[in-house]
């Protein structure tokens, strides 16, 4: 499988007004994501994500160490800028806002911007939009206007817009934090499928912990850098630890372990409700108490 970024000990500040100003995000990172892989980002607030986020599709560039986006090593001394701007094109992003990544007034103009700016051919870009809104479910809406559209509905138009750019790789950053219950639902239902069925290389930044259980990867940032790595089921089973980092762990989780505590025998790694349910009804006919 090709890596599709490959992360060596890259470092970022935020320059201040003065030297003490200086505030050092990330230090030493390193990590690769393997292409068409799903991989979640946590983290408590200020840790680092969304400076993480912004390195990878070259917001900005680290002050250290190696970064390399899709065969181009960005951080090369003699990199040129069409080397820049072609990593640039394979990464993109979804932000929190629904309301602030809408750039033109109709649905349809607005997936269209993206490969507009690149030059593609009209009959190309017709193409590739009609394709978008299809794969978000949004054909229906292309001509009607943006900002009547409900959050999930914005977000969804958002990344379809990502889609007709035929990004290689898209970063969520917490994109389904301002959208009711619904159209979260909406939104990581068309990641996954953009995921599965595209192949398009998912990094997820997130609060909800549901959400991160469905990806194959959670990297858990602290403290400018990675404190763990591994499957939903491996992080998450340890739950201590993501406390400590200021992190909830999926509340099926939580449950489990606070049964597995009180002696119950269940598994650790089951975050879907019905099967928790399951396993704690098996476990509990065990010691002969049926329910
Ligand atoms: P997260 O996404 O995990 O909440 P961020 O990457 O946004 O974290 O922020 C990490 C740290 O960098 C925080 O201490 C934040 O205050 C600081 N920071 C973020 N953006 C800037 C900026 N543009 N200038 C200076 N400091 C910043």
């Amino acid at each position: 499988m090709s890596k599709i970024i490959k992360a060596e000990n890259v470092s970022f500040s935020y320059e201040g007004d003065t030297p003490e100003e200086r505030v050092e995000v990330l230090k030493n990172i390193s990590f690769e994501i393997e292409e068409g892989s799903f991989t979640a980002i946590l983290g408590r607030n200020g840790s680092g994500k969304s400076t993480l986020a912004k390195l990878l599709c070259m917001i900005n560039l680290p002050d250290s160490g190696r970064l390399e986006v899709d065969g181009i090593e960005v951080t090369r001394e003699d990199v040129t800028e069409d080397e820049i701007y072609e990593a640039r094109r394979d990464v993109g992003m979804v932000f929190q806002n629904p309301d602030n990544q809408i750039v033109a007034t109709i649905v349809e103009d607005d997936v269209a911007f993206g490969p507009e700016n690149l030059g593609i051919p009209s009959e190309e870009i017709r193409k590739r939009v009609d394709g978008a809104l299809e794969a978000v479910g949004m054909s229906e809406y292309a001509r009607h206007s943006a900002s009547r559209l409900s959050g999930g509905q914005k977000q969804r138009v958002a990344i379809a817009g990502a889609l007709a750019m035929k990004r290689k790789c898209i970063i969520f950053d917490e994109s389904t934090a301002m959208l009711d219950p619904l159209g979260r639902k909406e939104v990581m239902k068309n990641i996954l499928r953009l995921n599965k069925e595209d192949g398009i290389t998912v990094l997820l930044i997130t609060h909800y912990m549901n959400e991160a259980s469905l990806a194959d990867r959670v990297i858990v940032i602290d403290n400018g850098g990675i404190i763990m790595d591994g499957r939903p089921s491996e992080v998450f089973s340890e739950v201590d630890k993501m406390w400590e980092a200021g992190l909830d762990v999926p509340q099926t989780t939580e449950l489990l372990q606070r049964l597995r505590d009180a002696g119950l025998d269940v598994p650790k790694d089951i975050f879907d409700p019905a099967e928790c349910a399951a396993v704690i009804k098996a476990a509990l006919a065990d010691r002969g108490c049926a329910i």
